[in-house]
């Protein structure tokens, strides 16, 4: 399985296996090229909990100051809490150590603009093409910027955090929160949080040594401990976050995982009320959002898969709120990036204002069951089968191919996409009934399977 190991390259930044196709060499390069296309200047670097973190750092600060840049060092911090403090900080860029969700053998780097934006598609082609062509800016001995530290590379997002949410209420409610931070990066920042909030924290899995201690992506298979305690401890609510804290699912007061697309739902529903407006979402999120969004008169727009995406249109469009459905609010109120924290606060803040456990405020959201699926499969693969599909399904309902291929039945759709960070192809499908999107997430990993195979 060599492809499995390669190393990854797109717009989500660069993912490979450390000891197989990571290494510090090429850490230092990424970080030679991303120091020359930004020109210099001070640049903030981050880092999730993986143990391998700290190896990928140095790298990135040696690569930076060759090129005669300001590295700062913000440590291990959540990755919404290194861009807010990117453009805090007035930095001309960032570089975030981090695979996200990946798998702990993992590690990567992602690209934050000045902005505290991920590079846009055309950003980072021009970034990749002078990694390609490896001419880099070095500076002479006596041109040297000294190696900076962030003390508190997270005060910039509490701020802006405190600031966009009703703080009183949330304090006035004393709520007991479970939070798994699969002793990823967000536990450098749930405590205090949390205490600022008023809540009682109840701490799962906060070590931030990047140990994780389950699949560090928060989909419910993975949520059994958190689900448990919550149940078993009486809290009122849990959060689970991704290793680099911009993603989270939510459990209820029960112990149920209600599934990461709700989370989205959830602070769609609660920030329509405070302040109606445009909804950006990305084409595989569930189609609660459009019925939440009608019955408050506002439009939803429809993005391609892939965070920077969402934030363009999001910014384009003025929207309100936006994000992706696996558990990415993006609330620009605070910041124009996915926030677990974001999502924790309004999902905090709507408890407080309606006086509703999670369970009674799910219970408000329109039901679809999503089935999310996958098939072995490169881009180019994918590629082709969509177009084999494309033609077989023309006129069987909704046709969009603004990524990958997504059709939209009378009261389902189904999605299929070339993975941006892994040589998979996901298959989504949402429908009214489980039974409905199991059978056409069936189908369609047959057909899939089928034109991939080939003639
Ligand atoms: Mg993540």
């Amino acid at each position: 399985m060599k492809e499995r190991l390669s190393l990854k390259v797109s717009i989500s930044g660069v993912r490979g296996v450390i000891g197989e196709s990571l290494t510090p060499q090429l850490a230092a390069r990424f970080a030679q090229a991303f120091g020359t296309y930004l020109g210099r200047g001070k640049v903030i670097v981050g880092r999730d909990a993986r143990p391998s973190g700290v190896m990928l750092q140095e790298a990135v600060f040696a690569g930076l100051l060759s090129v005669g840049c300001q590295p700062v060092a913000g440590g291990l911090c959540p990755i919404p809490s290194l861009q807010v403090l990117t453009r805090a900080a007035q930095a001309r860029g960032g570089l975030a150590v981090t695979a996200s969700h990946n798998p702990a053998e993992w590690n990567g780097l992602k690209f934050i603009g000045g902005a505290g934006l991920f590079l846009n598609r055309s950003r980072f082609d021009e970034f990749i093409d002078i990694y390609h062509q490896g001419e880099f800016s070095f500076v002479r001995a006596d041109k040297f910027k000294p190696l900076l530290a962030e003390a508190k590379p997270g005060r910039p997002h509490l701020e802006k955090l405190f600031a966009a949410l009703d703080v009183e209420r949330i304090r006035a409610g004393r709520f007991k929160v479970a939070v798994d931070c699969v002793n990823g990066a967000g536990a450098a920042l749930v405590p205090e949080f949390l205490r600022e909030l008023g809540c009682r924290p109840l701490l799962l899995n906060a070590v931030p040594d990047g140990r994780f201690a389950h699949p560090p992506e928060p989909v419910p298979e993975n949520l059994g401990g958190l689900c448990r305690a919550v149940a078993a401890r009486g809290a009122d609510i849990g959060f689970a976050q991704d290793a680099d804290a911009d993603r989270l699912a939510v459990v209820d007061e029960n112990g149920i995982a209600i599934g990461e697309e709700l989370t989205l739902a959830l602070a769609v529903k609660h920030v329509l009320t405070k302040t109606p407006g445009p909804v950006v979402v990305n084409l595989s999120s569930t189609r609660a959002i459009d019925d939440i969004a009608a019955a408050a008169g506002v439009p939803v727009f429809r993005t391609r898969i892939g965070e920077i995406n969402v934030v363009e249109e999001l910014l384009e469009r003025e929207a309100v709120i936006g994000g992706e459905g696996n558990g990415g609010v993006i609330w620009p109120a605070v910041h124009p990036c996915r926030d677990s924290f974001a999502a924790m606060g309004l999902i905090l803040e709507i408890m407080a204002v309606s006086a509703k456990t999670p369970s009674a405020l799910r219970s408000e959201i329109p039901v679809y069951r999503m089935v999310k699926d996958k098939v072995a499969g490169t881009p180019e693969q994918a590629h082709r089968a969509v177009k084999e599909l494309k033609k077989k399904y023309a006129g069987r309902g909704e046709i969009i191919t603004l990524d990958g291929l997504k059709i939209v039945f009378k009261d389902a759709w189904v999605h299929l996409r070339p993975s941006n960070t892994e040589p998979i192809i996901r298959v989504v499908a949402e429908a009214r009934t489980l039974s409905e999107a199991r059978r056409l997430v069936r189908l369609f990993k047959g057909e899939l399977k089928r034109l991939l195979i080939g003639p």
